[in-house]
C-alpha cells in the first residue's frame, strides 16, 4: 500500500506496475490529498553518472504523517554496488516503507539516505527515479498495446530494443503468440494477460528503464511451476550488474541473496546469508517457517 500510495508522483515512469487492484485509486487520491509533496530541490546536486548503485541509510527513522508510532527506527545499513539484498520480516515490519524511503516518496524524519554517497534530498527527483527501478509485486498494466506499455520503461526504445527486453524478460514467446504481438492492445476491451505475464512485461519494462537499483516487491501470490521458472529466469536476468534490494516471499530468493535484512518492528534487527541466520536467528528460523512452508531448513 505504500508503494502505490507514493507512485502516483511518477505516474508516467511506474504507475503501471504500482497500481493496485479495487481500491486503489481512490486511497490514492485520498493520500495525495493529505501528503505534503516531496519537491526537487533547486538547484539539484548533479548525480555522477552512471550511478554506482551504491546506497546507505544512516541513523534513520520515520514515522508516518499522523501516526504515533514509527514505521523505522534508527536503521544503519550500507548497501554495496552490485549487492543482491532480500529483506524479510513479519507485516508490518517496515520493508514496504524501507523502498518507499528509497524511492523518496517520504523524507525520513531523523537520519538520511544516500546514493552514491549524496544524501537523496539533495539530488533531482526525476534523475533518482530514473536510477533507482521498481518492480512491484501486482503490476497492472495500461490500456495500450504491448509496446506501448513497455515503453513505459524508455520512450525512445527501438523495436529492436523491445525484443530483446522481452527476450531477456522471458516474455517474446507469449508476446509473439498475441493476436498482433508488439500491437496487441491489453486492458479492458484488449487481451488479458496472466500473472506471470504480466510480471515478465513488468521486468521487461525495467530491463529497458535500465536502473543501477532494483527495488523487487516480490510477489506472494502462487504462479503455475512453470510460470514461476520463467519469472525467476526474467529476474536472474534482470539483477545482473545491479544492486537489487528485494522484499522477498520465496525461498529460492532468500538462499541466492549475498545478504538478507531482517526486520522487526522497524528495527533492523539481523543481517546475513541465510546459512548464518538460520542458526543465529530464531525470528528468521520463524519466517522461514511460516513464509516458506517449513521447505529444506
Ligand atoms: P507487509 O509485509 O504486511 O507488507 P511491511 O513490512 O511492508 O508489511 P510496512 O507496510 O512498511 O510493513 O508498514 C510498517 C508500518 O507502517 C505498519 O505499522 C503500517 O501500519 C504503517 N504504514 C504503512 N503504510 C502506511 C501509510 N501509508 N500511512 C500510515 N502508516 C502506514
Amino acid at each position: 500500500a505504500v508503494l502505490a500510495a507514493g507512485a502516483i508522483a511518477t505516474l508516467a515512469e511506474v504507475a503501471g506496475d504500482v497500481q493496485r487492484a479495487a481500491g486503489a485509486a481512490e486511497r490514492l487520491l485520498e493520500l495525495l490529498d493529505t501528503q505534503p509533496r516531496i519537491q526537487s530541490p533547486v538547484p539539484p546536486q548533479a548525480l555522477p553518472r552512471p550511478s554506482q548503485g551504491d546506497i546507505a541509510l544512516e541513523n534513520l527513522s520515520f514515522t508516518y504523517p499522523g501516526r504515533e508510532t514509527p514505521a523505522l527506527v534508527d536503521v544503519d545499513l550500507h548497501i554495496q554496488p552490485g549487492e543482491r539484498v532480500a529483506v524479510v520480516g513479519p507485516s508490518g515490519a517496515g520493508k514496504s516503507t524501507l523502498l518507499a524511503l528509497l524511492l523518496r516518496f517520504y523524507d525520513p524524519s531523523q537520519g538520511q539516505v544516500t546514493l552514491d554517497g549524496y544524501d537523496i534530498r539533495t539530488l533531482d527527483l526525476e534523475a533518482l527515479r530514473r536510477v533507482m527501478g521498481l518492480v512491484a509485486q501486482a503490476p497492472v498494466l495500461f490500456s495500450g498495446t504491448v509496446a506501448e506499455n513497455l515503453r513505459y520503461g524508455d520512450a525512445e526504445a527501438s523495436n529492436e530494443r523491445l525484443r530483446m527486453a522481452a527476450q531477456d524478460a522471458s516474455a517474446l514467446d507469449f508476446i509473439d503468440a498475441l493476436p498482433q504481438g508488439f500491437d496487441t492492445p491489453l486492458g479492458p476491451g484488449g487481451v488479458q494477460l496472466s500473472g506471470g505475464q504480466r510480471q515478465r512485461l513488468a521486468i521487461a519494462r525495467a530491463l529497458l528503464k535500465d536502473p543501477a537499483v532494483l527495488l523487487l516487491d516480490e510477489a506472494t501470490s502462487a504462479l503455475d511451476a512453470e510460470s514461476e521458472r520463467l519469472v525467476q529466469q526474467a529476474l536472474d536476468r534482470l539483477m545482473v550488474g545491479r544492486t537489487s534490494i528485494v522484499i522477498a516471499h520465496r525461498l529460492a530468493t532468500v538462499i541466492a541473496a549475498d545478504r538478507l535484512l531482517v526486520f522487526d518492528g522497524g528495527r533492523l534487527v539481523a543481517a546475513g546469508t541465510h546459512r548464518e541466520l538460520i542458526t543465529t536467528s530464531g525470528l528468521y528460523r520463524h519466517l522461514v517457517a511460516l513464509q516458506f512452508g517449513g521447505e529444506t531448513l
